[in-house]
């Protein structure tokens, strides 16, 4: 194992100057953060999409004002770090690309899985050009790269949806990573994004810089992979929803990965299969309060199998709910808890793992059952 950190910060925390500043602050106070990966802004992915949907209707005055939000934003967000001229110019080349696939698709009224991925690539190349002057200015004794991690997260062409080439992406590693890795050097690098075999962008799916984070980790193999959002950890449900939701201080791989799963938003399913595979704990903590603690989750399975979590997926006559560290034994008194509010049919036992039982709610919205759900967890907790 190396003594480096990987460190992920997502929307919310590069979402404008004060954010980047924050995230900023987190890579200064952490000498062993080497490598940092950096999601689109707030909300950027899904208007670059918007431009591709207004585009493919032939609505130019949608498409031309979408387009001038992305450039005003991200200009904002230029002036208010101070970024060095040469940003401002390489954002001008990045604001032209989405013109120019914003009109390709205008003129052909439709736009292929693989040209969206390469819209969808611009959102994280422009916040992680961000980033990296900003820390290259607040960091002056430190040799900070920006690095395409389109070079290093080599995958299948299945566009929208990727699969990492694991072998690929440790070779490219050894080449662009490793000789940065010393107390002298920082990589800025994008999440979500990667590239196909025949040179063509590929994205890991949305949400998918957290597993982006977790490859880099596992390609340097790293002691602790950092995803830091905006809620302090991995909480017993959406503290969004839930608002007596309690922060886990750990979790399994398994669990986590169940969780995150069967519907909790807060990590990317997959990301914790890399870190799994070589024993790397990862840290969910948030960028508004780097000090404030937040989820490690490791390999550390708990004997007792505690209930920890309930979470959520809306299917449309139905919703899923499933809580995360039961044991087999707490399966029947859950469901009798559920049929006592829900009623005896709605009901519907769906699946179950060593590290969770979900039930069917047939007819029921996601936040009552939800809501539900977790005060049935805090009573059996
Ligand atoms: P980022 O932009 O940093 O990737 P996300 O929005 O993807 O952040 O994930 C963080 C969000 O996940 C939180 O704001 C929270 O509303 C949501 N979330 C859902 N379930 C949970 C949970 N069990 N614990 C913590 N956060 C959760
Ligand atoms: N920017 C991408 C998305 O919003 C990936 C990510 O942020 O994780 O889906
Ligand atoms: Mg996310």
């Amino acid at each position: 194992m190396s003594k480096w950190t990987v460190a992920k910060f997502g929307g919310s925390s590069v979402k404008d100057g004060a954010a980047m500043l924050r995230s900023s602050n987190v890579v200064e106070n952490n000498p062993d953060i080497r490598i940092v990966v950096i999601s689109a802004t707030q909300n950027t992915t899904n208007q670059l999409e918007f431009v591709a949907r207004a585009a493919q209707r032939g609505d130019e005055a949608t498409l031309h004002s979408l387009v001038n939000e992305l450039v005003q934003k991200h200009n904002n967000i230029a002036n208010e770090i101070f970024s060095s001229p040469n940003v401002f110019t390489e954002l001008n080349f990045l604001y032209d690309e989405i013109k120019f696939i914003g009109d390709a698709i205008l003129k052909d009224r439709s736009y292929s899985p693989k040209m969206m991925d390469l819209l969808y690539s611009i959102g994280e190349r422009m916040s992680s050009l961000l980033v990296s002057d900003l820390i290259r200015l607040r960091m002056p004794g430190m040799k900070v790269t920006l690095l395409d991690a389109r070079d290093v997260i080599k995958t299948s062409s299945d566009y929208q949806k990727a699969e990492p080439q694991i072998d690929l992406i440790l070779e490219h590693a050894k080449e662009l990573v490793f000789p940065h890795l010393n107390k002298d050097s920082i990589i800025v690098t994008q999440g979500f994004i990667g590239k196909d075999l025949l040179g063509n962008t590929t994205t890991l799916g949305r949400e998918g810089s957290d597993y982006s984070a977790a490859l880099f980790g596992e390609a340097i193999d790293a002691s602790v992979v950092q995803i830091w959002t905006d809620v302090p950890g991995i909480a017993s449900s959406d503290p969004r929803v839930v608002t007596d939701a309690k922060f886990i201080p750990t979790l399994s791989y398994d669990e986590a990965t169940a969780l995150a799963s069967l519907g909790a938003k807060v990590l990317f399913p997959t990301t914790l299969l890399p870190t799994k595979r070589k024993n790397i704990p990862v840290f969910v903590g948030s960028s508004l309060d780097p000090k404030g603690g937040g989820t490690t989750v490791t390999k550390e399975q708990d004997e007792d199998f505690k209930l920890k979590a309930v979470s959520i997926l809306q299917k449309k006559d139905y919703a899923i709910v499933s809580f995360i560290g039961c044991h087999l034994d707490r399966a029947e008194s859950l469901v009798e808890d559920l049929k006592l509010y829900f009623g005896e049919s709605p009901v519907v036992f769906y699946d179950l793992t060593s590290v969770s039982v979900s039930f069917k709610i047939i007819g029921s919205e996601n936040t009552p059952v939800l809501l539900k759900a977790h005060e049935i967890l805090v009573k059996k907790y």
